[in-house]
């Protein structure tokens, strides 16, 4: 998996052709679900061992962007990869068109209350990336953003770019580690993911008719994510253009990236001073005092709730 991450990563710098250089039916050299299962389970148990300590050690923490198209299998790959991980250390945020509210502060502002405490995973389900797409795509939703118009000019978004990689430096200089991955699913498979979103009961919720205009503006889409890569995969937050047109691959490289990002972190749990192992020695030696004392008490409870039943 090693090398096919490093294909999958956008080097900081160069100029990449989106719809050439990354194929979204990829499946490294695996060949179907089956031959990815043994790994993508190791995956998950060892992304489960990685985040106790990531948890134990509050020290860093994980902040996971996921950026894609419809039908692209975000929200199925946040269920599977996660689904080993401890609940407690895991916070899930979905950015949605921003509310009245939201529009009245800057657009990093949302994000930054989402943000992962330390020793937590963070998950943006969308993110601020989605001001240098949709509302690029869509002007009509840089017009409700209420921006003094010597703002609203042609460098708007070059100028987002930059507050975008000035941010992302500000969180690694504080532990906060940012791994971005855009889950690439091609239009053909877009389209067979939506008829069964049509087709079955089931899944009618997840399908709503502005999905079908947003289909309409792929190539719009396309080029604004190839300038958002251009732009903003850096040394400290690369992004990763994830192959999503066969979700078991989709699944193996988004657990695959976050446990090589938690490897370079070298985590560990918090080691004791010589002082505190001391500590925890004589509140064991109390605890057992206690037993010694009164050794009878609980003999007679148990023979007590023995009676009963
Ligand atoms: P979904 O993820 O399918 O629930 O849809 C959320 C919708 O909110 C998507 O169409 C996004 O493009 C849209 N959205 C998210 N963030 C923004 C934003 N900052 N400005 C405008 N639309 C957004
Ligand atoms: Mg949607």
């Amino acid at each position: 998996m090693k090398k096919i991450l490093e294909s999958l990563r956008v080097q900081p710098g160069k100029k990449i052709d989106l719809r050439n250089d990354y194929d979204p039916g990829c499946i490294g050299h695996f060949m179907s679900k089956e031959d990815t299962e043994a790994t993508t389970a190791a995956g998950i148990r060892l992304l489960a061992e990685q985040q106790d300590k990531l948890y134990a050690q509050n020290t860093y923490a994980l902040l996971i962007i996921l950026q894609a198209m419809d039908a692209a299998g975000k929200d199925s790959t946040i269920k599977h990869v996660m689904s080993g991980v401890n609940p407690q250390g895991v916070q899930v945020t979905s950015f949605k068109v921003p509310s009245a509210e939201e529009l009245d502060h800057d657009y990093l502002r949302r994000c930054c209350v989402a943000l992962p405490n330390r020793g937590n995973i963070g998950i943006f389900n969308r993110s601020y990336y989605e001001e240098v797409l949709v509302v690029r795509v869509h002007p009509e939703y840089l017009e409700r953003q209420q921006l003094p118009p010597s703002l609203n000019d042609r460098h708007i978004w070059s100028r987002r770019f930059e507050e975008i990689n000035n941010f992302e430096k500000y969180l690694t200089d504080n532990g906060i580690v940012v791994l971005k991955l855009f889950l690439n699913v091609s239009k053909e498979e877009q389209k067979k993911r939506f008829l069964v979103r049509v087709d079955e009961p089931d899944k009618n919720w997840k399908f709503s008719a502005a999905d079908i205009h947003e289909r309409t503006c792929w190539d719009g889409y396309m080029d604004a994510y190839e300038e958002m890569f251009n732009n903003t995969s850096t040394p400290y937050a690369p992004w990763y253009i994830i192959p999503a047109d066969h979700k078991w691959f989709t699944r193996l490289a988004v657990v695959s990236a976050i446990n090589e990002t938690l490897d370079r972190l070298h985590l560990a749990f918090p080691e004791v001073t010589k002082e505190q192992k001391e500590a925890l020695l004589v509140a064991k030696a109390e605890m057992e005092r206690e037993n010694a004392e009164a050794p009878g008490r609980k003999n007679k409870a148990v023979k007590k709730r023995g009676k009963k039943s």
